[in-house]
Protein backbone atom coordinates (compact mmCIF):
# COMPACT_ATOMS: atom_id res chain seq x y z
CA UNK A 1 0.00 0.00 0.00
CA UNK A 2 1.33 3.42 -0.99
CA UNK A 3 1.65 5.93 1.45
CA UNK A 4 0.06 9.62 0.75
CA UNK A 5 3.52 11.37 -0.47
CA UNK A 6 4.37 8.43 -2.52
CA UNK A 7 0.41 8.50 -4.16
CA UNK A 8 1.37 12.14 -4.76
CA UNK A 9 4.49 11.93 -6.20
CA UNK A 10 2.94 9.44 -8.70
CA UNK A 11 0.03 12.38 -9.44
CA UNK A 12 -0.02 14.05 -12.89
CA UNK A 13 0.28 17.98 -11.86
CA UNK A 14 -1.21 20.18 -14.17
CA UNK A 15 0.49 23.69 -15.18
CA UNK A 16 -1.07 26.31 -12.61
CA UNK A 17 -2.61 28.46 -16.13
CA UNK A 18 -4.56 25.24 -16.80
CA UNK A 19 -6.05 25.18 -13.45
CA UNK A 20 -6.21 29.03 -13.49
CA UNK A 21 -8.09 28.50 -17.09
CA UNK A 22 -10.45 25.54 -15.94
CA UNK A 23 -11.80 27.95 -12.79
CA UNK A 24 -12.81 30.55 -15.36
CA UNK A 25 -10.14 32.82 -14.02
CA UNK A 26 -8.95 36.02 -16.17
CA UNK A 27 -5.51 36.82 -16.84
CA UNK A 28 -5.74 39.69 -14.29
CA UNK A 29 -7.06 37.82 -11.40
CA UNK A 30 -3.81 35.37 -10.58
CA UNK A 31 -0.69 35.67 -10.67
CA UNK A 32 1.71 32.77 -10.80
CA UNK A 33 4.08 31.58 -7.28
CA UNK A 34 6.45 28.52 -9.66
CA UNK A 35 4.72 26.12 -11.76
CA UNK A 36 1.84 24.81 -9.80
CA UNK A 37 0.97 27.40 -7.14
CA UNK A 38 -1.15 30.95 -7.70
CA UNK A 39 -2.20 33.97 -5.95
CA UNK A 40 -5.74 34.74 -6.84
CA UNK A 41 -7.30 38.16 -6.66
CA UNK A 42 -10.98 38.55 -7.83
CA UNK A 43 -11.68 41.46 -10.03
CA UNK A 44 -14.40 43.72 -8.19
CA UNK A 45 -17.48 42.95 -10.94
CA UNK A 46 -17.80 39.38 -9.51
CA UNK A 47 -19.72 40.57 -6.38
CA UNK A 48 -21.98 41.00 -8.84
CA UNK A 49 -22.20 37.50 -9.70
CA UNK A 50 -24.46 34.58 -8.62
CA UNK A 51 -23.07 32.35 -5.92
CA UNK A 52 -22.54 28.99 -5.90
CA UNK A 53 -23.84 26.03 -3.69
CA UNK A 54 -22.04 25.55 -0.52
CA UNK A 55 -21.29 22.42 0.77
CA UNK A 56 -19.91 22.10 4.27
CA UNK A 57 -17.65 19.14 5.59
CA UNK A 58 -17.87 18.71 9.50
CA UNK A 59 -17.74 15.35 11.37
CA UNK A 60 -18.56 13.74 14.59
CA UNK A 61 -15.74 13.99 17.42
CA UNK A 62 -12.70 12.61 16.23
CA UNK A 63 -9.88 9.67 16.72
CA UNK A 64 -6.12 11.29 17.31
CA UNK A 65 -5.69 10.44 13.78
CA UNK A 66 -8.91 12.27 12.44
CA UNK A 67 -11.99 11.53 10.76
CA UNK A 68 -10.54 11.81 7.16
CA UNK A 69 -12.87 15.57 6.81
CA UNK A 70 -10.40 17.08 4.24
CA UNK A 71 -9.71 13.74 2.22
CA UNK A 72 -13.78 13.39 2.54
CA UNK A 73 -14.28 16.94 1.19
CA UNK A 74 -11.49 16.79 -1.82
CA UNK A 75 -13.10 13.19 -3.04
CA UNK A 76 -16.85 14.34 -2.95
CA UNK A 77 -15.47 17.67 -4.89
CA UNK A 78 -13.94 15.15 -7.05
CA UNK A 79 -17.10 13.19 -7.70
CA UNK A 80 -19.03 16.87 -8.23
CA UNK A 81 -16.49 17.44 -10.57
CA UNK A 82 -16.53 14.76 -12.46
CA UNK A 83 -20.41 14.33 -13.13
CA UNK A 84 -19.51 17.77 -14.89
CA UNK A 85 -20.63 20.64 -12.83
CA UNK A 86 -18.30 23.36 -11.85
CA UNK A 87 -16.95 22.40 -8.98
CA UNK A 88 -14.22 24.25 -6.24
CA UNK A 89 -12.83 23.31 -3.02
CA UNK A 90 -11.88 26.14 -0.31
CA UNK A 91 -9.95 24.36 2.38
CA UNK A 92 -7.56 25.44 5.38
CA UNK A 93 -3.25 25.85 5.01
CA UNK A 94 -1.69 23.24 6.89
CA UNK A 95 0.06 23.94 10.07
CA UNK A 96 3.87 22.73 9.91
CA UNK A 97 3.90 22.33 13.37
CA UNK A 98 1.68 18.86 13.92
CA UNK A 99 3.35 17.86 9.93
CA UNK A 100 6.26 16.86 11.83
CA UNK A 101 4.41 16.10 14.87
CA UNK A 102 1.43 13.49 15.37
CA UNK A 103 -1.31 14.15 13.29
CA UNK A 104 0.59 14.74 9.85
CA UNK A 105 -0.20 17.07 7.09
CA UNK A 106 -4.27 18.44 6.22
CA UNK A 107 -4.39 17.70 2.05
CA UNK A 108 -6.68 14.67 2.17
CA UNK A 109 -5.11 11.35 1.84
CA UNK A 110 -4.77 8.63 -0.17
CA UNK A 111 -6.51 9.16 -3.85
CA UNK A 112 -7.93 12.04 -2.65
CA UNK A 113 -5.51 14.77 -2.10
CA UNK A 114 -4.67 18.14 -2.63
CA UNK A 115 -1.18 18.58 -4.86
CA UNK A 116 1.65 19.70 -4.62
CA UNK A 117 1.39 17.86 -1.16
CA UNK A 118 4.48 18.55 -0.07
CA UNK A 119 4.67 22.07 -0.58
CA UNK A 120 1.35 22.74 1.12
CA UNK A 121 2.19 20.76 3.94
CA UNK A 122 5.63 22.75 4.39
CA UNK A 123 5.76 26.41 3.67
CA UNK A 124 3.47 26.22 0.54
CA UNK A 125 3.21 30.08 -0.37
CA UNK A 126 4.30 31.73 2.53
CA UNK A 127 1.97 32.89 4.28
CA UNK A 128 2.15 31.39 7.87
CA UNK A 129 5.42 32.73 7.79
CA UNK A 130 4.15 36.78 6.62
CA UNK A 131 2.02 35.90 9.64
CA UNK A 132 4.19 34.27 11.86
CA UNK A 133 6.13 37.51 11.06
CA UNK A 134 3.78 40.48 11.42
CA UNK A 135 2.70 39.26 14.54
CA UNK A 136 6.34 39.09 16.16
CA UNK A 137 6.87 42.57 14.29
CA UNK A 138 3.91 43.97 16.31
CA UNK A 139 5.13 41.96 19.58
CA UNK A 140 8.54 44.21 19.09
CA UNK A 141 6.59 47.60 18.61
CA UNK A 142 4.77 47.40 21.67
CA UNK A 143 8.21 46.40 23.73
CA UNK A 144 9.85 49.04 22.21
CA UNK A 145 6.84 51.71 22.79
CA UNK A 146 7.55 49.94 26.60
CA UNK A 147 11.25 50.60 26.32
CA UNK A 148 11.04 53.93 24.59
CA UNK A 149 9.29 55.93 27.25
CA UNK A 150 6.39 53.89 27.28
CA UNK A 151 3.98 57.28 26.10
CA UNK A 152 0.70 55.43 25.88
CA UNK A 153 1.59 54.16 29.72
CA UNK A 154 1.02 50.03 29.12
CA UNK A 155 1.60 47.49 32.22
CA UNK A 156 4.00 44.77 31.06
CA UNK A 157 2.45 42.39 33.32
CA UNK A 158 -0.98 42.97 31.00
CA UNK A 159 0.05 42.69 27.76
CA UNK A 160 -2.44 40.52 25.31
CA UNK A 161 0.00 40.02 22.48
CA UNK A 162 1.96 36.57 22.70
CA UNK A 163 4.89 35.85 20.07
CA UNK A 164 3.82 33.22 17.86
CA UNK A 165 5.87 30.26 15.78
CA UNK A 166 5.00 27.61 13.39
CA UNK A 167 6.03 24.82 15.37
CA UNK A 168 4.87 22.64 17.86
CA UNK A 169 7.39 23.49 21.07
CA UNK A 170 6.20 23.24 24.72
CA UNK A 171 9.36 24.44 25.69
CA UNK A 172 7.87 28.61 24.86
CA UNK A 173 4.79 28.35 26.71
CA UNK A 174 5.96 30.33 29.13
CA UNK A 175 9.24 32.90 29.54
CA UNK A 176 10.84 35.73 30.57
CA UNK A 177 11.54 38.53 27.85
CA UNK A 178 13.95 41.53 28.09
CA UNK A 179 16.45 40.33 30.73
CA UNK A 180 19.97 41.41 30.43
CA UNK A 181 19.81 45.16 32.01
CA UNK A 182 18.49 48.55 30.41
CA UNK A 183 19.30 48.07 27.16
CA UNK A 184 17.81 45.27 26.17
CA UNK A 185 14.26 46.68 27.32
CA UNK A 186 11.98 45.79 29.94
CA UNK A 187 11.49 42.68 31.89
CA UNK A 188 8.32 41.21 31.48
CA UNK A 189 6.99 37.53 31.22
CA UNK A 190 5.76 36.43 27.71
CA UNK A 191 4.60 33.60 25.58
CA UNK A 192 4.85 31.89 22.73
CA UNK A 193 1.30 30.57 20.54
CA UNK A 194 1.27 28.56 17.72
CA UNK A 195 0.69 30.97 14.62
CA UNK A 196 -2.50 28.87 13.42
CA UNK A 197 -3.86 30.10 16.92
CA UNK A 198 -2.60 33.70 16.42
CA UNK A 199 -5.22 36.47 16.62
CA UNK A 200 -3.73 38.10 12.93
CA UNK A 201 -4.54 34.59 11.21
CA UNK A 202 -8.01 34.68 12.75
CA UNK A 203 -8.06 38.55 11.27
CA UNK A 204 -6.57 37.26 7.63
CA UNK A 205 -9.01 34.28 7.57
CA UNK A 206 -12.42 36.45 8.68
CA UNK A 207 -11.33 39.47 6.66
CA UNK A 208 -13.66 40.64 3.45
CA UNK A 209 -11.01 42.58 2.37
CA UNK A 210 -7.74 44.19 2.70
CA UNK A 211 -9.88 47.10 3.97
CA UNK A 212 -11.51 45.32 6.57
CA UNK A 213 -7.73 43.56 7.46
CA UNK A 214 -6.97 46.77 7.66
CA UNK A 215 -9.49 47.89 10.22
CA UNK A 216 -9.41 44.79 12.22
CA UNK A 217 -5.61 44.94 12.97
CA UNK A 218 -6.34 48.69 14.12
CA UNK A 219 -9.23 47.22 16.63
CA UNK A 220 -6.51 44.71 18.05
CA UNK A 221 -6.32 44.99 21.72
CA UNK A 222 -2.31 44.98 22.44
CA UNK A 223 -2.87 44.83 26.63
CA UNK A 224 -4.38 47.47 28.81
CA UNK A 225 -2.53 50.31 30.89
CA UNK A 226 -1.64 50.44 34.74
CA UNK A 227 -5.42 51.98 35.07
CA UNK A 228 -6.23 48.73 33.29
CA UNK A 229 -7.64 51.04 30.50
CA UNK A 230 -7.62 48.80 26.77
CA UNK A 231 -4.80 50.02 24.67
CA UNK A 232 -4.94 49.49 20.62
CA UNK A 233 -2.87 48.84 17.72
CA UNK A 234 -4.65 52.02 16.36
CA UNK A 235 -3.02 54.01 19.56
CA UNK A 236 -0.03 52.72 19.07
CA UNK A 237 0.08 54.35 15.23
CA UNK A 238 1.37 50.96 13.43
CA UNK A 239 -1.52 49.07 12.06
CA UNK A 240 -0.96 50.02 8.48
CA UNK A 241 2.56 48.56 8.78
CA UNK A 242 1.17 44.98 10.38
CA UNK A 243 -1.48 44.93 7.35
CA UNK A 244 1.44 46.26 4.28
CA UNK A 245 3.47 42.71 5.88
CA UNK A 246 0.51 40.47 4.93
CA UNK A 247 -0.12 41.49 1.44
CA UNK A 248 0.56 38.77 -0.31
CA UNK A 249 -0.94 36.40 2.67
CA UNK A 250 -4.50 38.13 2.28
CA UNK A 251 -4.19 36.75 -1.39
CA UNK A 252 -6.14 33.30 -1.54
CA UNK A 253 -3.61 29.83 -2.87
CA UNK A 254 -4.81 28.38 -6.08
CA UNK A 255 -4.22 24.26 -6.47
CA UNK A 256 -5.45 21.06 -7.66
CA UNK A 257 -6.79 18.16 -6.71
CA UNK A 258 -5.39 14.71 -7.99
CA UNK A 259 -8.26 14.99 -10.30
CA UNK A 260 -7.48 18.64 -11.19
CA UNK A 261 -10.61 20.10 -9.11
CA UNK A 262 -9.56 23.79 -8.62
CA UNK A 263 -8.80 24.16 -5.21
CA UNK A 264 -8.23 27.34 -2.73
CA UNK A 265 -6.10 26.59 -0.05
CA UNK A 266 -6.38 29.58 2.48
CA UNK A 267 -5.92 30.71 6.02
CA UNK A 268 -5.31 27.65 8.82
CA UNK A 269 -7.03 28.84 12.29
CA UNK A 270 -7.16 25.98 14.43
CA UNK A 271 -10.70 25.05 15.31
CA UNK A 272 -10.34 23.91 19.11
CA UNK A 273 -8.37 27.35 19.62
CA UNK A 274 -9.48 29.73 17.07
CA UNK A 275 -12.53 29.32 14.39
CA UNK A 276 -11.26 26.67 12.54
CA UNK A 277 -12.36 27.26 8.57
CA UNK A 278 -10.53 28.61 5.57
CA UNK A 279 -10.85 32.31 5.29
CA UNK A 280 -14.28 34.10 4.17
CA UNK A 281 -11.98 35.10 0.98
CA UNK A 282 -11.45 32.32 -0.52
CA UNK A 283 -14.39 30.81 0.15
CA UNK A 284 -16.11 33.86 -1.57
CA UNK A 285 -14.06 33.76 -4.56
CA UNK A 286 -14.77 29.72 -5.12
CA UNK A 287 -18.88 30.61 -5.07
CA UNK A 288 -18.21 33.18 -7.41
CA UNK A 289 -16.40 30.85 -9.76
CA UNK A 290 -17.71 27.72 -9.41
CA UNK A 291 -21.66 25.98 -8.88
CA UNK A 292 -20.42 24.04 -6.03
CA UNK A 293 -18.01 24.70 -3.38
CA UNK A 294 -16.92 22.29 -1.17
CA UNK A 295 -15.28 23.94 2.37
CA UNK A 296 -14.06 21.97 5.39
CA UNK A 297 -14.04 23.14 9.21
CA UNK A 298 -11.60 22.24 11.55
CA UNK A 299 -11.97 19.06 14.18
CA UNK A 300 -15.99 18.16 15.05
CA UNK A 301 -19.30 19.62 14.30
CA UNK A 302 -18.96 20.93 17.84
CA UNK A 303 -15.74 22.75 17.38
CA UNK A 304 -15.29 24.31 13.11
CA UNK A 305 -18.96 23.48 12.39
CA UNK A 306 -20.16 25.26 15.12
CA UNK A 307 -17.70 27.76 14.54
CA UNK A 308 -18.39 28.04 10.79
CA UNK A 309 -22.53 28.66 11.40
CA UNK A 310 -22.08 31.18 14.04
CA UNK A 311 -18.72 33.20 13.42
CA UNK A 312 -18.02 32.85 9.37
CA UNK A 313 -21.59 32.41 7.95
CA UNK A 314 -22.89 35.82 9.18
CA UNK A 315 -19.26 37.57 7.54
CA UNK A 316 -19.64 35.60 4.42
CA UNK A 317 -23.64 36.55 4.09
CA UNK A 318 -23.98 32.98 3.14
CA UNK A 319 -25.16 29.53 5.36
CA UNK A 320 -24.14 25.95 3.96
CA UNK A 321 -26.73 24.58 1.64
CA UNK A 322 -25.84 21.45 2.54
CA UNK A 323 -24.02 20.32 5.73
CA UNK A 324 -21.73 16.65 5.32
CA UNK A 325 -21.00 14.96 8.81
CA UNK A 326 -18.23 12.73 8.36
CA UNK A 327 -18.53 9.38 10.68
CA UNK A 328 -16.00 6.44 10.85
CA UNK A 329 -16.62 2.91 11.94
CA UNK A 330 -13.50 3.54 13.60
CA UNK A 331 -14.22 6.48 15.81
CA UNK A 332 -17.91 5.33 16.58
CA UNK A 333 -16.13 2.45 18.07
CA UNK A 334 -13.89 4.48 20.09
CA UNK A 335 -16.79 6.29 21.51
CA UNK A 336 -18.41 2.95 22.48
CA UNK A 337 -15.44 1.97 24.68
CA UNK A 338 -12.92 0.66 22.09
CA UNK A 339 -9.09 1.01 23.06
CA UNK A 340 -7.32 2.89 20.28
CA UNK A 341 -4.83 0.15 19.13
CA UNK A 342 -8.23 -2.22 18.88
CA UNK A 343 -10.06 -0.27 16.11
CA UNK A 344 -9.23 -2.26 13.67
CA UNK A 345 -11.37 -5.67 14.91
CA UNK A 346 -15.10 -5.89 14.19
CA UNK A 347 -16.70 -5.39 17.22
CA UNK A 348 -21.20 -3.97 16.27
CA UNK A 349 -22.18 -3.85 20.09
CA UNK A 350 -19.74 -1.40 20.78
CA UNK A 351 -20.23 0.90 17.07
CA UNK A 352 -24.32 0.69 18.06
CA UNK A 353 -22.82 2.23 21.91
CA UNK A 354 -20.82 4.57 19.66
CA UNK A 355 -23.45 6.08 17.73
CA UNK A 356 -25.21 8.26 20.31
CA UNK A 357 -21.76 10.32 19.34
CA UNK A 358 -23.01 10.61 15.69
CA UNK A 359 -26.18 11.16 17.23
CA UNK A 360 -25.20 14.31 18.89
CA UNK A 361 -23.80 16.41 15.95
CA UNK A 362 -26.70 15.15 13.42
CA UNK A 363 -29.49 16.67 16.40
CA UNK A 364 -26.70 20.36 16.88
CA UNK A 365 -26.78 20.45 13.37
CA UNK A 366 -30.23 19.45 12.36
CA UNK A 367 -31.16 22.34 14.41
CA UNK A 368 -29.55 25.02 11.87
CA UNK A 369 -32.23 24.24 9.35
CA UNK A 370 -29.83 23.31 6.48
CA UNK A 371 -30.26 19.79 4.85
CA UNK A 372 -27.93 17.25 6.30
CA UNK A 373 -26.20 13.96 5.01
CA UNK A 374 -23.82 11.53 6.59
CA UNK A 375 -20.78 10.53 4.92
CA UNK A 376 -19.42 7.24 5.93
CA UNK A 377 -15.52 7.55 5.24
CA UNK A 378 -14.80 3.95 4.13
CA UNK A 379 -11.65 2.17 6.48
CA UNK A 380 -10.49 -1.48 4.79
CA UNK A 381 -11.42 -2.94 8.00
CA UNK A 382 -14.79 -1.93 8.29
CA UNK A 383 -17.81 -4.98 8.24
CA UNK A 384 -20.82 -4.38 6.22
CA UNK A 385 -23.06 -4.86 9.09
CA UNK A 386 -20.84 -1.98 10.78
CA UNK A 387 -22.03 0.30 7.62
CA UNK A 388 -25.33 -1.15 7.66
CA UNK A 389 -25.71 0.15 11.38
CA UNK A 390 -24.57 3.60 10.87
CA UNK A 391 -27.09 3.60 7.97
CA UNK A 392 -29.68 2.54 9.69
CA UNK A 393 -29.45 4.43 12.58
CA UNK A 394 -28.80 8.00 10.59
CA UNK A 395 -31.97 7.16 8.59
CA UNK A 396 -34.00 6.54 11.65
CA UNK A 397 -33.47 10.21 12.57
CA UNK A 398 -33.99 11.48 8.79
CA UNK A 399 -30.76 11.62 7.33
CA UNK A 400 -29.30 10.03 4.16
CA UNK A 401 -25.79 7.93 5.62
CA UNK A 402 -23.91 7.12 2.42
CA UNK A 403 -20.60 5.52 2.61
CA UNK A 404 -17.57 6.73 0.26
CA UNK A 405 -14.33 4.81 -0.89
CA UNK A 406 -12.12 7.96 -1.47
CA UNK A 407 -8.85 7.40 0.10
CA UNK A 408 -8.74 4.01 -1.49
CA UNK A 409 -10.92 5.33 -5.07
CA UNK A 410 -10.33 8.86 -5.42
CA UNK A 411 -13.84 10.78 -6.59
CA UNK A 412 -14.69 7.52 -8.23
CA UNK A 413 -15.60 6.24 -4.30
CA UNK A 414 -17.87 9.11 -3.63
CA UNK A 415 -20.26 8.81 -6.92
CA UNK A 416 -23.23 8.13 -4.82
CA UNK A 417 -22.31 10.51 -2.06
CA UNK A 418 -22.17 13.32 -4.77
CA UNK A 419 -25.39 12.52 -5.97
CA UNK A 420 -26.88 12.56 -2.87
CA UNK A 421 -25.65 15.92 -1.39
CA UNK A 422 -25.82 17.77 -4.86
CA UNK A 423 -29.69 16.68 -4.00
CA UNK A 424 -29.59 18.13 -0.62
CA UNK A 425 -28.24 20.92 -1.86
CA UNK A 426 -31.90 21.54 -3.34
CA UNK A 427 -33.81 20.95 -0.57
CA UNK A 428 -34.64 23.96 0.38
CA UNK A 429 -33.32 24.78 3.77
CA UNK A 430 -34.25 27.76 6.46
CA UNK A 431 -31.46 28.73 8.67
CA UNK A 432 -32.02 29.21 11.68
CA UNK A 433 -29.20 31.01 13.91
CA UNK A 434 -27.92 29.44 17.57
CA UNK A 435 -28.01 32.88 19.19
CA UNK A 436 -28.79 36.33 18.38
CA UNK A 437 -25.79 39.16 17.91
CA UNK A 438 -26.82 41.07 21.25
CA UNK A 439 -26.95 38.17 23.40
CA UNK A 440 -24.38 38.59 25.93
CA UNK A 441 -21.56 36.32 26.27
CA UNK A 442 -22.96 34.01 28.88
CA UNK A 443 -26.13 33.43 26.87
CA UNK A 444 -24.27 32.82 23.81
CA UNK A 445 -21.99 30.15 25.71
CA UNK A 446 -24.82 28.30 27.72
CA UNK A 447 -26.68 27.97 24.22
CA UNK A 448 -23.40 26.70 22.52
CA UNK A 449 -23.10 23.78 25.42
CA UNK A 450 -26.65 22.93 25.72
CA UNK A 451 -27.79 23.18 22.18
CA UNK A 452 -24.77 21.72 20.17
CA UNK A 453 -22.56 19.66 22.80
CA UNK A 454 -25.49 18.59 24.96
CA UNK A 455 -24.57 19.42 28.32
CA UNK A 456 -26.43 21.06 31.01
CA UNK A 457 -24.55 24.57 31.13
CA UNK A 458 -21.76 26.78 32.04
CA UNK A 459 -19.52 27.41 34.74
CA UNK A 460 -17.19 30.15 35.05
CA UNK A 461 -13.91 30.66 37.47
CA UNK A 462 -13.77 33.32 39.77
CA UNK A 463 -11.37 35.10 37.51
CA UNK A 464 -13.67 34.61 34.14
CA UNK A 465 -16.13 36.29 36.12
CA UNK A 466 -14.07 39.20 37.13
CA UNK A 467 -13.64 39.86 33.46
CA UNK A 468 -17.05 39.85 32.14
CA UNK A 469 -17.74 42.79 34.63
CA UNK A 470 -15.08 44.72 32.55
CA UNK A 471 -15.96 43.44 29.30
CA UNK A 472 -19.17 44.79 29.98
CA UNK A 473 -17.61 48.51 30.96
CA UNK A 474 -15.28 48.02 27.51
CA UNK A 475 -18.73 47.03 25.79
CA UNK A 476 -17.11 43.68 24.67
CA UNK A 477 -19.72 41.51 26.56
CA UNK A 478 -21.67 40.99 23.39
CA UNK A 479 -18.81 39.64 20.80
CA UNK A 480 -19.47 36.38 19.08
CA UNK A 481 -17.58 33.56 21.34
CA UNK A 482 -15.19 30.72 20.66
CA UNK A 483 -14.93 28.18 22.71
CA UNK A 484 -11.39 26.77 22.89
CA UNK A 485 -12.18 22.95 24.10
CA UNK A 486 -10.99 19.83 23.82
CA UNK A 487 -11.69 17.82 19.77
CA UNK A 488 -12.00 14.30 21.46
CA UNK A 489 -15.06 14.71 23.51
CA UNK A 490 -18.69 16.68 23.65
CA UNK A 491 -17.58 17.87 26.85
CA UNK A 492 -14.37 20.03 28.35
CA UNK A 493 -12.86 16.50 29.53
CA UNK A 494 -11.17 14.94 26.52
CA UNK A 495 -11.61 11.34 27.96
CA UNK A 496 -15.60 11.86 28.16
CA UNK A 497 -16.73 10.22 24.38
CA UNK A 498 -20.14 9.00 23.81
CA UNK A 499 -22.31 11.37 23.73
CA UNK A 500 -22.49 13.10 27.91
CA UNK A 501 -25.15 14.80 29.04
CA UNK A 502 -24.86 15.38 32.39
CA UNK A 503 -21.50 17.95 32.22
CA UNK A 504 -20.79 21.32 32.29
CA UNK A 505 -18.25 23.46 30.49
CA UNK A 506 -15.77 25.56 32.65
CA UNK A 507 -14.85 28.73 31.66
CA UNK A 508 -11.23 29.16 32.97
CA UNK A 509 -10.74 32.62 31.19
CA UNK A 510 -11.47 34.47 28.92
CA UNK A 511 -9.20 36.02 26.06
CA UNK A 512 -10.68 39.44 24.03
CA UNK A 513 -9.93 39.31 20.45
CA UNK A 514 -11.41 42.51 19.27
CA UNK A 515 -9.28 42.75 15.97
CA UNK A 516 -10.61 38.99 14.90
CA UNK A 517 -14.30 40.47 16.31
CA UNK A 518 -14.83 37.55 19.34
CA UNK A 519 -14.39 36.35 22.80
CA UNK A 520 -12.53 33.26 23.36
CA UNK A 521 -13.59 31.25 26.23
CA UNK A 522 -10.70 28.98 27.60
CA UNK A 523 -12.02 25.68 28.87
CA UNK A 524 -10.64 22.67 30.49
CA UNK A 525 -7.13 22.99 30.05
CA UNK A 526 -6.29 23.70 26.59
CA UNK A 527 -3.10 24.78 25.27
CA UNK A 528 -2.43 27.53 22.37
CA UNK A 529 1.29 26.41 21.85
CA UNK A 530 0.75 22.30 21.42
CA UNK A 531 3.80 20.08 21.99
CA UNK A 532 5.64 16.88 20.33
CA UNK A 533 4.71 13.29 20.68
CA UNK A 534 7.55 10.66 22.44
CA UNK A 535 7.61 9.81 18.72
CA UNK A 536 7.34 12.58 16.54
CA UNK A 537 6.49 11.98 12.15
CA UNK A 538 9.89 13.69 11.85
CA UNK A 539 11.35 11.03 12.68
CA UNK A 540 10.21 8.94 9.38
CA UNK A 541 10.80 11.93 7.61
CA UNK A 542 13.27 12.23 5.02
CA UNK A 543 14.73 14.00 2.02
CA UNK A 544 17.67 12.81 -0.82
CA UNK A 545 20.18 14.17 -2.59
CA UNK A 546 17.63 14.65 -5.83
CA UNK A 547 15.45 16.13 -3.41
CA UNK A 548 13.08 13.36 -3.31
CA UNK A 549 11.00 13.63 -0.02
CA UNK A 550 9.61 10.56 2.47
CA UNK A 551 8.11 9.97 5.02
CA UNK A 552 5.17 12.24 4.48
CA UNK A 553 1.73 11.99 5.53
P1 LIG B 1 -9.29 15.35 9.12
O1 LIG B 1 -9.45 16.34 8.01
O2 LIG B 1 -10.59 14.88 9.66
O3 LIG B 1 -8.36 15.80 10.18
P2 LIG B 1 -7.73 13.92 7.18
O4 LIG B 1 -8.58 13.93 5.97
O5 LIG B 1 -6.59 14.87 7.26
O6 LIG B 1 -8.62 14.04 8.49
O7 LIG B 1 -7.20 12.42 7.37
C1 LIG B 1 -6.34 12.08 8.44
C2 LIG B 1 -5.44 10.92 8.01
O8 LIG B 1 -6.21 9.74 7.84
C3 LIG B 1 -4.72 11.16 6.69
O9 LIG B 1 -3.37 10.74 6.84
C4 LIG B 1 -5.43 10.27 5.69
O10 LIG B 1 -4.55 9.75 4.72
C5 LIG B 1 -5.97 9.16 6.57
N1 LIG B 1 -7.26 8.64 6.06
C6 LIG B 1 -8.37 9.35 5.85
N2 LIG B 1 -9.36 8.56 5.39
C7 LIG B 1 -8.85 7.31 5.33
C8 LIG B 1 -9.38 6.03 4.94
N3 LIG B 1 -10.64 5.91 4.53
N4 LIG B 1 -8.57 4.95 5.00
C9 LIG B 1 -7.29 5.09 5.43
N5 LIG B 1 -6.73 6.25 5.82
C10 LIG B 1 -7.49 7.35 5.77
Amino acid sequence: MKIDIEIAQAAEVWPIERIAQAAGLQESEWEPYGRDKAKVSLAKERSQTERGKLILVTSINPTTAGEGKSTVAVGLADAIQATGKKTMLALREPSMGPVLGMKGGATGGGYAQVLPMADINLHFTGDFHAITSAQNSLAALIDNSIYQGNPLHLDPRRLLWPRVMDVNDRTLRHMVLGLGGPTSGVPHEGQFDITAASELMAILTLARDLEDMKARIKRIVVGYTYDKEPVTVAELGVGGAIATLLKDAIKPNLVQTINHTPTLIHGGPFANIAQGTNSVQATEAALRLADYVVTEAGFGADLGGEKFLDVKAPILGKTPDTIVIVATVRALKLHGGVAEKQLDQPDLPALERGLANLGQHIKSMQRYGVPLVVAINHFTSDTAEEIEAIKAYASAKGVPAVPADVWAAGGAGAKALAAEVVAATKRPGRFVPLYQPDDDLTTKLTKIVRDIYGGQGIELSTKAKRQLKTFKQYGWDQLPVIVAKTQYSLSDQPKALGAPTDFTIHVREFVPKLGAGFMVALTGSIMTMPGLPKVPAAKQIDIDNQGHISGLF
